[in-house]
C-alpha cells in the first residue's frame, strides 16, 4: 500500500468520524466540522496549484533583498541580440576596408566619399568667411593667392590617378579650392575634404618657391588622396561604439584621454607621415621638385625651436620635424623615379629654380 496526501486527509476524516459516533445529529453535525477543520488546513497547506493554470500575475513575488541582477552572458536572448549585432558590426567594419592609394595601407573608412565632402564644404566655408570678415583673407588676384592657386590646381590634376596611372574613385570630379589667410604668426596650412585648402601667411612667408609650397600641397592633398579625414572619423565612431558597449555589458568605462594617447595621436601620426610620403610623389608627378619637402621641414624645425615648445612625440599630432625630414630624404628616389615617370624633362638632380 501506497500513502500519498489525498488518503492522509481521508483517514483523518474517518477517525473523526468514528470519536463523533453518538449525540444528536446537530452537535453530530458541528463535531464533524470541528474534526474536519485540521484536516481541511492540511489540505490548504499541501495544495500546489497545477503550473500550466497559474496565473504569472498571481504568483507571489520572491524576495529582491539579495537577489543579484543575472549577468548578461547568462541570458540566451541577450547573447544571441549581442553575437547578431556584432557580427553586423564586424560585416559592416570589413565591407568598408579599403587601400590607400600608393602606400597600398589597408585602412577602414565607415563614412561615404560624399558625407566627407560635405563636412569639408562646411569646414571650409566656415574658415574662408571668417577671415573675410575679419578682413584677413587674401584677394584670388594677389600674387600669393595666385602662386597657390597655381600650385594647388596642378597638383589636383596628378592627385587624381594612383601611382600605376588608374583613376582614384573618390578623386573624381572633386572642386578644389584655396584660400590664403593673412595670419603671420600662424605657421599652419590644412586640408579639408573634397580638396579645399587653406594656407596662413604665417607659413608662407618660410616658403621661398613654388617648389615649397608645392611641398605643402602635396601633403594636404595626399590627406584627401589618403581619405585621413574619413578614417579619423570612423575612428572616434569605433571607439564611440565600444565606450556604450563596455559600459552596458562590462561595466566598465573606456577613458577618452588613454584612447587619445594609444589610438589617436599615434594613428594621427602615421597619417602624417604617410601624408609626406604620398605628397612627395605627388608634387613629383606635377614636376615640382620633391626635394624641397626635406628644405621646408627644415625650416619648420627651426621654427619650431624660435617658438621653444618642445612636445614630446607621445604627445604630438605630427611627427618631429627632424624625423620628418629624414623620412623625406629616404623616400626621395621614389618620387624622384615618379618625376621621370611623368616626363618632367629635366637631367636627373636638375628641377629648376621654381622661384615665384
Ligand atoms: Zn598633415
Amino acid at each position: 500500500m501506497f500513502r500519498s496526501k489525498g488518503s492522509s486527509i481521508l483517514e483523518l476524516l474517518s477517525t473523526s468520524l468514528a470519536r463523533s459516533g453518538k449525540g444528536s445529529n446537530a452537535k453530530r453535525a458541528q463535531r464533524v466540522e470541528g474534526a474536519l477543520q485540521p484536516a481541511f488546513k492540511q489540505a490548504q497547506n499541501s495544495f500546489v496549484p497545477s503550473r500550466h493554470y497559474q496565473s504569472p500575475f498571481l504568483r507571489p513575488a520572491p524576495y529582491q533583498h539579495f537577489r543579484g541582477r543575472k549577468p548578461w552572458w547568462q541570458s540566451q536572448s541577450t547573447v544571441r541580440i549581442m553575437l547578431v549585432v556584432g557580427g553586423a558590426g564586424g560585416v559592416y567594419y570589413v565591407a568598408h576596408i579599403e587601400t590607400v592609394p600608393y602606400t597600398h595601407r589597408r585602412h577602414a573608412v565607415l563614412v561615404s566619399p560624399a558625407t566627407e565632402r560635405s563636412l569639408g564644404a562646411q569646414t571650409f566655408k566656415q574658415f574662408r568667411d571668417e577671415a573675410e570678415a575679419a578682413g584677413k583673407l587674401l584677394p584670388a588676384q594677389h600674387p600669393v593667392s595666385r602662386a597657390v592657386r597655381e600650385v594647388g590646381l596642378r597638383i589636383a590634376a596628378v592627385a587624381q590617378e594612383d601611382v600605376d596611372g588608374q583613376p582614384i574613385q573618390h578623386m573624381k570630379d572633386l572642386q578644389w579650392e584655396f584660400a590664403v589667410i593673412n595670419e603671420p604668426g600662424n605657421v599652419n596650412a590644412f586640408v579639408a575634404p573634397g580638396g579645399k585648402v587653406v594656407f596662413y601667411t604665417g607659413l608662407l612667408q618660410l616658403l621661398k618657391t613654388k617648389n615649397e609650397i608645392a611641398a605643402v600641397m602635396g601633403h594636404e592633398a595626399a590627406h584627401v588622396v589618403a581619405r585621413h579625414t574619413g578614417e579619423k572619423l570612423s575612428s572616434t565612431l569605433i571607439f564611440a561604439v565600444l565606450q556604450v558597449a563596455a559600459g552596458l555589458l562590462l561595466g566598465i568605462h573606456l577613458p577618452a584621454d588613454l584612447a587619445q594617447l594609444v589610438i589617436f595621436l599615434p594613428n594621427s601620426r602615421k597619417q602624417e607621415s604617410e601624408a609626406d610620403a604620398i605628397g612627395m610623389q605627388l608634387a613629383a608627378k606635377a614636376c615640382f621638385n620633391p626635394g624641397a619637402a626635406a628644405l621646408v621641414f627644415q625650416k619648420l624645425g627651426a621654427a619650431e625651436q624660435q617658438q621653444g615648445v618642445q612636445i614630446p612625440t607621445m604627445l604630438r599630432t605630427h611627427p618631429l620635424s627632424k624625423d620628418r625630414v629624414k623620412a623625406i630624404e629616404h623616400n626621395l628616389p621614389k618620387a624622384e623615379q615618379q618625376y621621370e615617370l611623368a616626363g618632367c624633362n629635366a637631367p636627373k638632380g636638375f628641377f629648376g629654380s621654381g622661384a615665384w
